[in-house]
């Protein structure tokens, strides 16, 4: 079974830690919940960090001549300096992280979709923002994995939330160690997985690795970090899945009976009208390369880039082009 570093992962505290919202409840979220085995959480709920008991009059963003101000219409406070400061404190001293799960549309945690209001009075919405602290994480921190909860209900965004979570945590644990034989392998383990996200970045990872220019081994992580969250930024296309699968299958074809490949094109055509995930196109290469023992598939983390204990088929319904 495949190990995987444990990554940190900043969380809204309403998600499933504590009754902190405004109502003095809590939120349950199976993902949170079902990565918790799995993941270092540090749950943090910037508005009682900033002094608002629980529970609370609510607070809302109202637009102040084009910039956002964080503001409780029944105490009539400005909580936008108080918010910022404690933003950056907590993000400036929170440690090496991997990743943040926040909660969607609060003013304060959200990462998009928040409501902005057209003044402090009743007034209506005139656009969408960040919460205040969202917009501080994306700023310092926009190479990491940052999802808010809602969007973490589509399969699709989850996978790749997952896949960039633990490929972030497994390379600052070898960069802290500094050893170019274990970039190498890293390289080497993660080559499928990197094609399907960027054919273009992994050959430019490839060149790094081989370090031809004779950097300094501090030159060599840096560059590789550097690229490795570029291809990391985007969502594999499900094309782009398919072109690796069908590379892949191309290491067993001339073994295989005609009824296995038949089985194989029709798998790949189910997951095209995405009747099927891409990890049941997957797991079939996977028993493939178990069946004839080929040591160097069986290591490429294209065949599980998280643990396979956190697939969870559930989804929102809006599909793979929901961005
Ligand atoms: S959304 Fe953020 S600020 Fe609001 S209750 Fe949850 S953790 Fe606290």
């Amino acid at each position: 079974m495949a190990e995987f570093v444990k990554p940190k992962v900043v969380v809204s505290k309403c998600l499933e830690f504590q009754e902190c919202r405004y109502d003095g409840e809590i939120i349950r979220d199976q993902t949170v919940h079902n990565l918790m085995p799995y993941v270092q959480f540090i749950p943090v709920c910037p508005e009682v960090e900033i002094g608002l008991g629980v529970p609370r009059d609510v607070i809302r963003i109202i637009d102040n001549s084009g910039s956002d101000q964080l503001y409780q219409p029944a105490k009539k406070l400005d909580l936008t300096k108080q918010m910022n400061e404690f933003s950056e404190q907590f993000l400036a001293e929170v440690g090496e992280i991997d990743g943040f799960i926040l909660k969607n549309r609060s003013p304060s945690c959200g990462i998009n979709d928040v409501k902005v209001y057209g003044g402090a009075e009743k007034s209506p919405v005139v656009r969408s923002s960040s919460g205040l602290f969202g917009s501080k994480v994306q700023q310092r921190f926009a190479q990491l994995a940052i999802e808010d909860e809602g969007r973490l209900k589509n399969f699709t965004i989850r996978e790749h939330f997952f896949t960039k979570l633990f490929t972030i945590a497994s390379f600052r644990k070898l960069k802290k160690e500094g050893l170019l034989a274990d970039l190498v392998e890293f390289h080497a383990r993660n080559k499928y997985l990197f094609m399907a996200y960027q054919p273009t970045i992994l050959k430019k990872l490839g060149n790094i690795v081989g370090n031809h220019e004779k950097k300094t081994l501090q030159e060599i992580f840096e560059c590789y970090e550097k690229e490795l969250y570029k291809l990391l930024s985007k969502l594999p296309k499900y094309t782009s899945n398919i072109s690796v699968s069908q590379h892949l299958f191309g290491f067993f074809s001339k073994d295989l009976s005609v009824k296995e490949k038949d089985f194989f094109i029709s798998m790949i055509d189910k997951y095209k009208k995405k009747k099927v995930p891409l990890s049941s196109v997957a797991s079939l290469l996977k028993s493939w390369a178990l069946r004839f023992d080929n040591e160097y598939l069986l290591k490429q983390t294209y065949f599980e880039p998280y643990p396979e204990r956190l697939i969870e088929i559930s989804d929102s319904g809006k599909g793979r082009d929901y961005r």
